[in-house]
């Protein structure tokens, strides 16, 4: 057989490109591809403004079992984004997620009060049936709390690929409230059934920092979607 035609025959299913502005941009996510449908037709979408909404007393406990663990700097195209390797754990009631990434938006995609936030850091949580959690933390230049200098000094300075043991408590406010709901992945292809878990409490973005997340993605927020039928329910953090 030959070889070269063998390779050439399976070639990747390859994806449409898809962005944050015009034809390519979040309304027209939904029709670019036939897995993205949710996009356009999902009920149960991310992110939403969660300004003067009710939260209902429905409670969740969530523990965050972090460690100090190995993360690599992703090539992703449409965030800068962390790959770690396992070991940080959330639990949340009696489901077990395992860290997987975290990536930057900026500004931020939840709206608290009506605007926007500087930025906002999610970590995504897996369980090992596929079920996904994902923690966002609001990014603000004047919040009391920052990440370690040493963390934008190499996320800054680092190439696709490159290992910085990490502790991922480090990313995560002291002492924060959080509220959660049902909700997508923000990006395509728009997955529902997401346990979005959010901090009240803003961790530090820096202008310059910020400055430095849109060189190197661009704005990357998806628009609010509607609540619909959902609500917003407080989730208790274990030992707070
Ligand atoms: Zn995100």
């Amino acid at each position: 057989m030959d070889r070269t035609l063998a390779v050439t025959s399976r070639k990747p299913k390859e994806l449409p490109c898809w962005s944050y502005c015009g034809s390519e941009g979040p309304d027209h996510w939904g029709q670019l591809h036939s897995d993205w449908k949710a996009c356009a037709e999902g009920q149960e979408q991310s992110p939403i403004a969660l300004s003067g909404g009710e939260v209902e007393p429905t409670v969740e406990c969530l523990a965050l079992h972090y460690q100090p663990t190995i993360g690599r700097l992703s090539d992703n195209v449409y965030a800068v984004r962390v790959d770690m390797e396992p070991g940080s754990r959330l639990l949340l009631g009696d489901r077990t997620f395992s860290l997987r990434q975290f990536h930057f938006h900026t500004p931020g995609e939840h709206l608290w009060s009506d605007s926007a936030e500087a930025g906002e850091l999610h970590l995504v949580h897996v369980t090992d049936s596929g079920e996904i959690a994902v923690l966002g933390i609001p990014l603000r230049p004047d919040a009391e709390q920052a990440f370690p200098d040493s963390f934008w000094d190499w996320l800054q300075a680092a190439k696709a690929g490159e290992p910085l043991t990490l502790d991922p408590t480090g990313l995560i406010p002291r002492q924060s409230r959080f509220v959660g709901y049902r909700g997508s992945l923000t990006m395509p292809p728009c997955t529902e059934g997401v346990n979005w878990l959010l901090a009240m409490e803003p961790m530090t973005l820096g202008s310059a920092e910020q400055r430095w997340l849109e060189q190197q993605k661009g704005r990357n927020a998806r628009p609010v979607q509607p609540l619909g039928n959902r609500t917003v329910h407080t989730v208790l953090q274990e030992g707070s």
